[in-house]
């Protein structure tokens, strides 16, 4: 079957992000000509006057939460405990799979086309990601690390990651994943915000380099990438000569760091969409004591130094939004874009270009998707605003398109974080 969609503006995804007036025309889910062409027989869509980007791509995720704080934000409580025993078991693994399900249409409703996620319960990702695939769920291109590897009591050990301290039993561990069927390795060499134990170190480091580079000869050997939660300088260090590809969050790093990054291809990914809310919102609203919103503050100056040296050293630097942490919801990686564009100084079409066909780049899948080109797969999303004006048209879709087949409906929002996070949006904008 072919179909046509006329009548837009084409934002391509490359840096020059030419916008030009061209029908696309899709067969068998791929764009097969961009311009003009005979229109019998071909289903039309008629884009009159809106704006056709490339889907998003979703560098960071993780698909468990809906994004809505908790009251006890970051607090190990019992109840937590309970709650997780009974996720990763065989009788939870319904419940989980139930709502992970839910969060991946919410991702591609808003127009996320394909997305990494780093971190899951009970290997929910991968059952999703596999029925997405057969077509059973409604969800975008999957990229699963299962549950990431740490050492005890490392960031997300006993929740969303599991450990050991051995080389043997981290290199165990990756074994495991790759019989679960995962695409990435995930790895936490350093703390969050809430592991820190004092005030200016937060990302404290939990893996050691012996650790960290056990684990990514392993992986490499069996022809998977590693990923890695690294929130300060010192982490940085460990994790890159260790041997990580795609450095998380990031903080600030030596030259020498930058050449052996570069040299092995590798990319930081920033994450404004929890840094920015948990340093800038009122404590009142975030439930953070006065440390957390330190560290948060230095973690985001942090994050914006290391992009900012990546770049002049010509490392590859993509965007996630961390959904299912507090304030970062499935459908926000278009806030993300925003962010980018505010916090690292780039223009809408630069951040779009970063959004698209640079993280298609770092996740490898540049050939078939993260721009419009003839060949590609057609992932799409319309929206009715210009986007080069104002990247708050990316809001609101008016249609997304994965492999062709067109999506109309609109996600659920969570009205609290959307009012929290447009006030912070203003503040952002008048400072
Ligand atoms: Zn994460």
């Amino acid at each position: 079957m072919k179909e046509a969609f006329i009548g837009g503006y084409l934002i391509d995804g490359t840096k020059e992000a030419k916008t030009i007036k061209a029908d696309i025309l899709v067969e068998d889910g791929k764009i097969i000509k961009i311009g003009k062409f005979d229109l019998d027989g071909v289903e039309v869509i008629d884009c009159l006057g809106k704006f056709i980007l490339p889907g998003l791509i979703n560098m960071h995720a993780h698909l468990f939460g809906s994004g809505k704080p908790s009251k006890n934000l970051g607090a190990k409580s019992k109840s937590q405990e309970i709650l997780v025993s009974f996720v990763n078991s065989k009788m939870g693994r319904p419940v989980i799979d139930k709502l992970v399900a839910k969060h991946v249409e919410t991702e591609l409703l808003s127009g996320v086309t394909s997305l990494r996620s780093v971190g899951d319960f009970n290997c929910s990702d991968l059952r999703i990601r596999d029925k997405v695939n057969r077509g059973k769920l409604i969800g975008p291109h999957m990229y699963c690390s299962g549950a990431a590897i740490t050492v005890p009591s490392g960031h997300g050990d006993g929740t969303f990651a599991q450990s050991a301290s051995t080389p043997e039993g981290l290199k165990a561990l990756v074994d495991q994943r790759k019989e679960q069927g995962v695409d990435w390795i995930k790895i936490c060499v350093t703390g969050g915000v809430m592991d820190a134990k004092r005030k200016g170190a937060p990302g404290e480091v939990k893996m050691s380099l012996e650790q960290t580079k056990a684990v990514c000869d392993e992986a490499h050997k069996l022809g998977y990438r590693v990923a890695s939660h690294t929130e300060s300088p010192d982490g940085m260090r460990i994790a890159i000569e260790g041997g990580v590809d795609t450095l998380e969050h990031s903080a600030d790093f030596s030259l020498e760091d930058q050449k052996i990054l570069k040299e092995r291809n590798g990319a930081l990914i920033l994450t404004f969409s929890p840094a920015i809310p948990l340093s800038m919102l009122p404590p009142e609203v975030t439930k953070l004591n006065e440390m957390c919103i330190f560290n948060s503050n230095v973690i985001m100056t942090n994050m914006i130094k290391g992009g900012q040296e990546a770049e002049q050293a010509g490392i590859r630097v993509g965007l996630g939004t961390d959904a299912s942490c507090p304030f970062c919801a499935q459908y926000g990686m278009w806030r993300e874009v925003w962010y980018y564009a505010k916090m690292m100084k780039k223009t809408p079409a630069e951040a779009i270009h970063h959004a698209t066909l640079v993280n298609a780049e770092i996740l490898g899948v540049e050939k078939i998707t993260g721009s419009l080109e003839e060949g590609k797969a057609a992932d799409l999303l319309i929206v009715a605003h210009n986007p080069l004006n104002d990247l708050n048209a990316l809001s609101e879709p008016y249609l997304v398109v994965k492999d062709g087949t067109i999506y109309k409906k609109k996600p659920e929002h969570n009205k609290f974080i959307d009012e929290q996070l447009k006030a912070l949006q203003e503040k952002l904008l008048s400072a």
